[in-house]
């Protein structure tokens, strides 16, 4: 069967490019690995205020409203800000799932439980193989998350950051409206440990980082809340960053994680995917108009595009991090000492999350 564009990922991000394909009556199919949408889930569900307008999704997802972030060189010394737009912890598997079904209206089918394996040039189009089923697309578009399988399909290379995020959600105390930040380096070598609060019980608690992740993981939660603790709902993911050198190929475009859109000092991808699905849409309406599908075409419309927005903040948010892990902790801490708390709000009110 041809189709115009095929996503391969029902995430966020390749739901939201089907949808604004399927609303121009574009032919598109999705496919999924997994037999349901938003499971497992793989955040941690911190986003800012942007995440309504480009997602569209009814604010019915919020668990949680946050306008404080302590940021900790230790235990006992941390910076404490206060935002100026509220940020919102979500409910990602009630996210997922609608827009999943804002996908279904706008009369695009999402095929479950198939996992895509590989495609192959033919004269026009691909051919396209997945565990079940054969199909044709003029375009193929990869929305399959940090170790893109149509990445690799395609020979594109993917940015080698890669961090392992864990997380649960824990109960205990709580401060209801602060997330907290830990740079420690005896919590994360190389990023950093978040607690934040569903409610003044249930924190999800978390971290990642590029190496023995399980060990740092099972010592914060130690430190932070103790070992006689409920916990739920675990977690678990990767976290790939940095900027991607080519996100097209004949008939092929990545977005969302699979293309490395993601803010390198937090690891959060859900806004600037959600901003990539908007460009891989648009791109995908000049390719079906001009007939045409060459990597070259796809770069001009697609790739560039893109980068236009993003590649700024993904580069600011590269050096923040560099400049942030280059501290040991007794300097990060001789840094947050020195820091007068008032001048560290100021400074950071000119801070936006998504370093937009
Ligand atoms: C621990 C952790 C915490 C995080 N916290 C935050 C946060 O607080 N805020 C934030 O903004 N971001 C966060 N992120 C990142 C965020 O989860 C991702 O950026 C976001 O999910 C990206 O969406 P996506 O649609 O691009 O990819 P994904 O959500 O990864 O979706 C990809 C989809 O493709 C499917 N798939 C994969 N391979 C195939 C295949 N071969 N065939 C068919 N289907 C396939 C998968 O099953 C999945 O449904 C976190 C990530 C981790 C790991």
């Amino acid at each position: 069967m041809m189709f115009d564009v095929i996503v391969v990922g029902a995430g966020p991000v390749g739901c939201k490019t089907a949808e604004l394909l399927g609303k121009k009556g574009i032919k598109v199919l999705v496919l999924e690995e997994h037999p349901e949408i938003g499971k497992p889930v793989q955040c941690a569900g911190l986003v800012s205020h942007r995440i309504f307008e480009l997602s569209e999704v009814s604010k019915d997802v919020i668990v949680n409203t946050v306008n404080r972030a302590r940021f900790y060189a230790s235990k006992k010394n941390y910076l404490e800000l206060k935002s100026k737009n509220d940020v919102y912890v979500i409910d990602r598997k009630k996210f997922d799932k609608e827009l999943s079904e804002r996908v279904k209206s706008s009369g695009v089918k999402i095929k479950t439980s198939t996992k895509f394996e590989n495609y192959c040039k033919k004269e026009a189009f691909l051919e396209v193989k997945t565990v079940k089923d054969d199909f044709q697309t003029k375009l193929l578009i990869g929305a399959d998350g940090p170790n893109s399988t149509v990445a690799r399909a395609a020979t594109l290379k993917l940015p080698n950051n890669i961090l392992v995020g864990l997380q649960t959600t824990v109960k205990s105390n709580f401060d209801v409206d602060t997330t907290e930040l830990w740079f420690d380096k005896k919590i994360s070598p190389d990023f950093f440990g978040w607690v934040i609060p569903e409610n003044e019980n249930w924190a999800r608690i978390g971290l990642a980082t590029s190496r023995n992740s399980m060990e740092y993981f099972k010592r914060f939660l130690r430190m932070r809340v103790g070992t006689k603790v409920k916990c739920r709902d675990n977690v678990s993911g990767v976290i790939r960053y940095g900027l991607i050198k080519k996100s097209v190929n004949d008939h092929v475009l990545l977005v969302g994680d699979a293309s490395s859109q993601v803010k390198p000092f937090s690891g959060g991808g859900l806004i600037y995917g959600l901003i990539g699905a908007k460009f891989a849409a648009e791109a995908c309406m000049k390719c079906l108009e001009k007939e045409r599908y060459d990597s070259k075409f796809l770069e001009e419309n697609y790739d560039v595009v893109w980068k236009k927005k993003l590649s700024l903040p993904i580069r600011k948010g590269l050096i923040m991090n560099k400049l942030v892990h280059s501290f040991s902790d007794v300097q990060l801490n001789f840094l947050f000492n020195s820091i007068e708390k008032g001048k560290f709000t100021k400074l950071m009110e000119f801070m936006d999350m998504d370093l937009l």
